[in-house]
C-alpha cells in the first residue's frame, strides 16, 4: 500500500501519546502523505496504553500493541515493523525529539528512489563530553565492525518496504535496530536533523545502562573484544621472553636478584589479565547461549480493535 507506517515506540510516554499523534495526523494530512500510526507500548506501567486506545478509537489510521513487559526499545520497534502494512516504515521516538518536518523530508527522499533515509544528528551539544567521546569511540568500533559507516545515526530511520522485510529475516535474539539496518545494505541517504527538547517526561537513559549497552551492543556485533584479549596475550608473551632471557642471563653471571616483589607484581598483573580476558570469553559464550536458546524477542501482550481484526483475518 502507498504510504507511510510511522512506528512509535513508547515506555511510560502517556502524556505524549495524543500530542505526537495530532502532531503526526496534522503534518503528514497537510502534506497529503496516506499513512498510518503504530505505538508500541513496551511494558509502560503508566496510562500509555489508555491513551493508545483513546486515540485508536478516535481515528482508524492509529494502532496499537502493547508488550507483556518492558523488553527494550529495539524489540518495540521490531514489534512494529512486523505489524507495518504501507510502503514505507518510519521509526521515530515519542518524545517529539525527532521532528516531523525532517519525517516529511525523509519520505520525500524516499519517493525519489532511496531504499533507507536515516536521520543523522546535526549536533549532539547537549550531551556532557564522556558521553560524546563513548559515543564516538561506541560508533567507531561499529562502522568498521561492520563496514557501514554508523557516525551519528540514530533510530530515527525510513526504510522501503523491501528493506523492513530484510530487517524482519535477520533472526537474532540480540535485536539492534540501528546497526541491523546498517548492516543490511540498500541504498541510502541522509537527511540532517535537529536533536529537540524532550517535550514532556524523562530520558530513559543513564550512565551506566549505557555504558552496558555499548558493551551489549559491541560484544552482539563484533569480535573486537576478543581481538584484545588475543593482542593482550601476544604483548604478555613478547615481554615473557624478554624478562625470561633478562632474568637467566643473571642467572648465569651469579647476580640474581632478589625476587619477591618481581615474582608478586609479575602474578597480580598476569593473574587479572587472564580474570579480564577469561570474563570477556564468558561474556561471549553468555550471549551464545542466549542465541541457542531461542527465545521468543518479544511477547504481544494486547492490541487495539483494529489491529485484533486486521490479525484475525490474516490468519
Ligand atoms: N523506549 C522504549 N522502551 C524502553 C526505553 C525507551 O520503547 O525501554 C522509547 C521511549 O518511549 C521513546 C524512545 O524509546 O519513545 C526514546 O527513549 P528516550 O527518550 O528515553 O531516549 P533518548 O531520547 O534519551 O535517547
Ligand atoms: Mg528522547
Amino acid at each position: 500500500m502507498r504510504g507511510l507506517s510511522v512506528i512509535l515506540p513508547a515506555y511510560n510516554e502517556g502524556e505524549m501519546i495524543p500530542m505526537i499523534a495530532g502532531e503526526l495526523e496534522k503534518e503528514l494530512t497537510k502534506e497529503k502523505i496516506p499513512y498510518e500510526i503504530i505505538f508500541v507500548s513496551d511494558g509502560s506501567c503508566d496510562d500509555t496504553w489508555e491513551k493508545i486506545e483513546q486515540e485508536a478509537k478516535r481515528s482508524r489510521r492509529i494502532r496499537g500493541l502493547e508488550l507483556s513487559r518492558n523488553f527494550g526499545k529495539d524489540a518495540a520497534i521490531f514489534a512494529g515493523l512486523a505489524q507495518a502494512k504501507m510502503d514505507a516504515a518510519a521509526v521515530m521516538d515519542c518524545d517529539l525529539q525527532h521532528p516531523i518536518e525532517a519525517l516529511v523530508r525523509m519520505y520525500r527522499i524516499w519517493e525519489s528512489g532511496s531504499q533507507i533515509v536515516e536521520g543523522v544528528k546535526k549536533d549532539r551539544g547537549r550531551e556532557g563530553a564522556v558521553h560524546r567521546e563513548g559515543a564516538r569511540w561506541f560508533y567507531k568500533i561499529l562502522s568498521r565492525a561492520l563496514h557501514v559507516e554508523m557516525e551519528n545515526t540514530s533510530d530515527f530511520k525510513l526504510l522501503d518496504r523491501k528493506v523492513v522485510e530484510s530487517v524482519l529475516r535477520m533472526p537474532e535474539q540480540h535485536l539492534f535496530f540501528r546497526a541491523i539496518s546498517s548492516w543490511v545494505g540498500y541504498q541510502t541517504a541522509q537527511v540532517e536533523y535537529e536533536v529537540g527538547k524532550r517535550q514532556r517526561g524523562e530520558s530513559k537513559w543513564k550512565m551506566s545502562s549505557l555504558i552496558s549497552y555499548g558493551f551489549r551492543n559491541i560484544v552482539a556485533f563484533t569480535t573486537v573484544p576478543l581481538q584484545f584479549v588475543t593482542v593482550g596475550g601476544v604483548a604478555c608473551l613478547i615481554c615473557s621472553v624478554i624478562l625470561g632471557i633478562y632474568s637467566l642471563i643473571r642467572y648465569f653471571q651469579g647476580q640474581a636478584v632478589e625476587g619477591y616483589t618481581t615474582l608478586l607484581m609479575v602474578l597480580l598483573v598476569v593473574g587479572s589479565g587472564v580474570m579480564i580476558s577469561l570474563g570477556i570469553i564468558g561474556f561471549y559464550i553468555g550471549k551464545i547461549y542466549e542465541e541457542v536458546r531461542r527465545r521468543p524477542r518479544y511477547l504481544i501482550s494486547r492490541m487495539t480493535a483494529s489491529e485484533k481484526t486486521q490479525e484475525e483475518e490474516r490468519f
